[in-house]
Parts: C-alpha cells; sequence; structure tokens
C-alpha cells in the first residue's frame, strides 16, 4: 500500500504509526509542513524503509512562516521530496494570498533550479492559479496534485501539463471527487490519507486507511483490487525514476539516500 501524502508528524504518537505501517510494509510519503519540522520528521524514519520525507512549507501557514523560505533554500539540495508546498484560496487564507504566492514561487524557482524534485502540491480553491505558476517553471519535474478538488476544465489543463495526482479518502465521498477521479490517467494516481487532518469514520485517517481508498479505484476502474494494487506501485516507482530519484524504493535504503 501506498500513502503519498501522510502528515507522519503531525499524530500524537507518530512512533507507533511508523512502527504499525512498518508491519504493513506501506511506502509513505512523510509530507511537512514547515522547514524547521524536516529534520525531526527525517528522524522519525532514518532507518525505515520506503519512508520518503518531504521538504515543505505549507500555504496555510505561509504568511507567518516566509522567513523560514531561507532554511527551504538550505535543505533543498538535500532533498528528493517536496511538501506539503502550493496554494489555499479558501476565505480564511485569501487574506494572505501575496503571502503564499511569493513564497510558492520562490519553492517553485528554487525547485527547478535545482531539478529532479517530486512535489505534493495543495490546491484547494485555487486550482488556477496553482496551475499557471507550475506552468510557468515547466522544469519542475514532477507536480503531484493532491486531494485535486478543482474544476473538470482545470483537470484536463494539469492532465495536458503532465501532472500526477494523488487521491484520499475525503475525494471519494463526493460525487465530484468520484468523476475527478474518474478522469484521471490511470498512469498517474497515487493513493493518499493526508492523515491525522482527514477523518475517516470519525477519527483521524491512518495511512493504511488508503486500502478503502483503493477498493474505491477499483469500483470506479472497474478492475479487481490487486491489479490496481499493482497498478499503483508502477506508477508510484515510475514516478521516481522519471524524477531521477537517488533513492531507489526497492532497495531498503528508504530515507537514509537522501542527503
Ligand atoms: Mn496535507
Amino acid at each position: 500500500m501506498i500513502d503519498f501524502h501522510c502528515h507522519l508528524d503531525l499524530y500524537p504518537n507518530p512512533h507507533e504509526i511508523v512502527r504499525r505501517s512498518q508491519e504493513r510494509e506501506m511506502y509513505i510519503l512523510s509530507v511537512t509542513t514547515t522547514p524547521s519540522a524536516w529534520s525531526g520528521t527525517f528522524a522519525l524514519a532514518t532507518e525505515v524503509p520506503r519512508i520518503f520525507t518531504a521538504l515543505g512549507l505549507h500555504p496555510q501557514i505561509a504568511f507567518e512562516r516566509k522567513s523560514e523560505i531561507r532554511l527551504f533554500e538550505h535543505l533543498v539540495s538535500d532533498v528528493q521530496f517536496v511538501g506539503e508546498v502550493g496554494l489555499d484560496g479558501s476565505p480564511e487564507f485569501k487574506r494572505y494570498w501575496n503571502d503564499q504566492v511569493l513564497v510558492f514561487s520562490r519553492i517553485l524557482d528554487v525547485c527547478e533550479a535545482v531539478g529532479g524534485r517530486i512535489l505534493s502540491i495543495h490546491s484547494r480553491r485555487a486550482a488556477a492559479a496553482t496551475i499557471d505558476l507550475l506552468e510557468k517553471r515547466s522544469k519542475v519535474s514532477s507536480p503531484i496534485l493532491h486531494w485535486f478538488s478543482g474544476s473538470a476544465n482545470e483537470l484536463k489543463r494539469a492532465i495536458s501539463l503532465g501532472y500526477w495526482f494523488s487521491v484520499g479518502p475525503a475525494m471519494l465521498m463526493s460525487e465530484k471527487g468520484r468523476i475527478l477521479v474518474s478522469h484521471m490517467p490511470r498512469n498517474r494516481v497515487l493513493t493518499e490519507s493526508d492523515g491525522p487532518f482527514v477523518q475517516v469514520s470519525g477519527r483521524s485517517a491512518f495511512p493504511w486507511d488508503v486500502a478503502g481508498v483503493v477498493n474505491s479505484l477499483a469500483s470506479i476502474w472497474k478492475q479487481p483490487i490487486h491489479s490496481v494494487e499493482a497498478t499503483l506501485l508502477d506508477n508510484m516507482r515510475s514516478l521516481i525514476s522519471i524524477s531521477g530519484c537517488r533513492s531507489n524504493p526497492n532497495n531498503g535504503s528508504g530515507t537514509a539516500n537522501y542527503a
């Protein structure tokens, strides 16, 4: 199973979540919300194969953490994965829009300069603006639009630009979300939990809740679960190889190879 967008560091018991994910041999993209959280989050899984730690600066806190962009620039050469980054156009964050654009633009410029980074991108109520900023930087190698909730036309645009998508339990709860998922190219879809933020059955989602997402994909794609799982694994491997990732997810070296 693959959870390609999870906030391991924000669970009350992250070591326990890591251990239980390890028992299930899960692949996890462990995203962060600030550059200062990166080293502690990386330390959670230094010895753990299949857990990749991403360097992030979340759009919802960009206004108060924009000074950490320097730390981001300092750390980016040590990481293969970047996230959570992006834009949030919801009413409560729109007032900080200029800061969000400044931070996300700078992050994209830096990623374009270093090359080969895989980005997990937030675009709530900001799909068009997010795609606009990405499109101007065509050398940013592999953007993944996490929890995509834009329009059908915005989805078409993202598909034509070659972007990837990570799909979680919250997206699949709505008819609109399921229709969007049905239009995503199957060879560019990954699963995610977005735990612990997302709620599943009245509690925080765990990485292994992606099992429910796999079931939903099986019904949307009209494929057996085992072939959906095989497709998702192929997708993750091709994403990582396209981006020239230095850490091979098959060799058990996990995050230890990034630095
Ligand atoms: Mn998230």
